[in-house]
């Protein structure tokens, strides 16, 4: 236990999500890894065991607990080996509901948060459009106001439980003269008029669906504007912050687990007459991995400390996510080469993993963005600022 930032609670929670992942969703993972949809049932347990309120307001029916029940939940949702049912998981609860939860206002909030909360409906949120995902104010979806409604047409792909949910988190321009000052956030339900889904087929992540859209004058109720007209893409912008945190520990859990199965690989095969982690090659790889995960792990830890005490930590948040995602890839490729033939055989843990820690570096701001935002702190000293309420 890392005393630093874990106390006894913290790991008593970590023992028992653990173990209500092996008992209710380990076996059913290569079933939805299959068929590319994650049962109902599911999200309610999640939602009765309180897992999609950790960081929720109690008024609501969250925990409002520390951002270290949060690394927990994410570390351990990543050592079950489906990066797509983690996904699936997180996106709700972070994605979708920290929007839900800072700009929505108290209606929005019963309406959504709550059964968000306990599993009864499910989120997600449509940023990305098909004709450019790295420039968020280039996005070509409109929300026209029109008497008492928004009038959203548009596209979006790539969205993580696009499919399936029962309500959306929109960014549409509703000024599209004012670029990125222009864009503002709604939140949709599932079954109005205009909505079209189609589920994308990909490398990895498998259990998530993955949804292009389409909006055909969807007609929004203008209550249902998240926040003000026009600071669409400062929220966004804020919350990009935790969400690559969260990748960035994501990252750092996948690689610690690839490597600790890898480990116990190591410990039983033989070749030569010895076991393999008894060969120095090896050994040296294993231990340049090993403070590859260490070194990543904690630098994501006190990041994580910052934001929980308040800070807007975008630089360490993006440099998190460029580095952490990175490490992973190589630490799951170079494990999966500890394993030989085995690695490359979908009966071993690390098929999957290869697959699945592949979007870490494009999901959610790709490692090129990062730089870019990066450079610009970096070189030019610029300063971001959280959005003004
Ligand atoms: C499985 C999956 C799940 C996802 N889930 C969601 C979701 O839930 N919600 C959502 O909104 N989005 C989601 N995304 C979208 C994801 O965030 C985008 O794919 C990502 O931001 C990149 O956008 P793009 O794919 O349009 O690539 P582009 O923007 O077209 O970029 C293509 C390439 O050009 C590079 N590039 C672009 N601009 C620059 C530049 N200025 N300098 C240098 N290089 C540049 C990029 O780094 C990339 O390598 C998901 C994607 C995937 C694959």
């Amino acid at each position: 236990m890392n005393t630093m930032y874990f106390t006894e609670e913290h790991e008593l929670f970590r023992k028992s999500f653990k173990d209500f992942l092996q008992k209710e969703v380990v076996p059913h993972i290569d079933k939805w890894e299959k068929s590319g949809t994650i049962e109902r049932f599911i999200w309610k347990k999640f939602g009765e065991m309180g897992y999609f309120g950790l960081n929720q307001p109690e008024e609501y029916g969250g925990m409002d607990l520390d951002i270290f029940y949060t690394v927990i939940f994410l570390e351990e949702l990543q050592k079950i080996n489906s990066g797509g049912f983690a996904a699936a998981m997180w996106a709700h609860a972070y994605l979708a509901m920290t929007h839900v939860n800072k700009e929505g206002d108290v209606a929005i909030k019963k309406k959504y948060l709550t059964p968000s909360i306990e599993g009864d409906k499910i989120g997600c949120l449509c940023i990305t459009e098909p004709f450019g995902g790295s420039d968020v104010a280039g996005m070509r979806s409109t929300a026209i106001k029109k008497g008492d409604k928004y009038i959203l047409n548009g596209s979006k792909t790539f969205i993580t439980n696009g499919v399936y949910s029962d309500y959306l988190v929109v960014a549409a321009k509703t000024d599209p003269d004012k670029g990125n000052k222009g864009m503002s956030i709604f939140i949709v339900d599932r079954d109005t008029a205009g909505i079209s889904a189609s589920k994308l087929d990909k490398l990895g992540w498998r259990a998530s669906d993955t949804a292009e859209l389409a909006f055909d004058n969807v007609e929004i109720p203008a209550e249902n504007l998240m926040g003000e007209e026009g600071k669409g893409f400062s929220y966004i912008m804020q919350h990009f912050a935790l969400e690559r945190l969260i990748m960035g520990i994501n990252a750092h859990a996948r690689a610690e687990y690839a490597l600790d199965y890898t480990l116990g690989y190591m410990a039983e095969r033989e070749a030569f007459g010895t076991t393999i982690d008894k060969f120095q090659a090896l050994r040296h790889s294993v231990a340049d991995m090993a403070s590859e995960v260490e070194m990543n792990k904690e630098f994501n830890y006190s990041i994580a400390k910052r934001l929980n005490d308040g800070q807007y930590v975008v630089k360490e948040a993006s440099m998190s996510k460029l580095l952490s995602t990175k490490m992973a890839d190589k630490v799951i490729y170079d494990c999966l080469q500890l394993l030989g033939g085995y690695g490359y055989m979908e009966d071993y843990p690390l098929a999957r993993m290869f697959r699945d820690s592949r979007l870490g570096p494009i999901g959610g701001g790709t490692s090129e963005i990062l730089r870019e935002i990066i450079a610009k702190m970096v070189i030019d000293k610029k300063e971001y600022k959280p959005a003004a309420k």
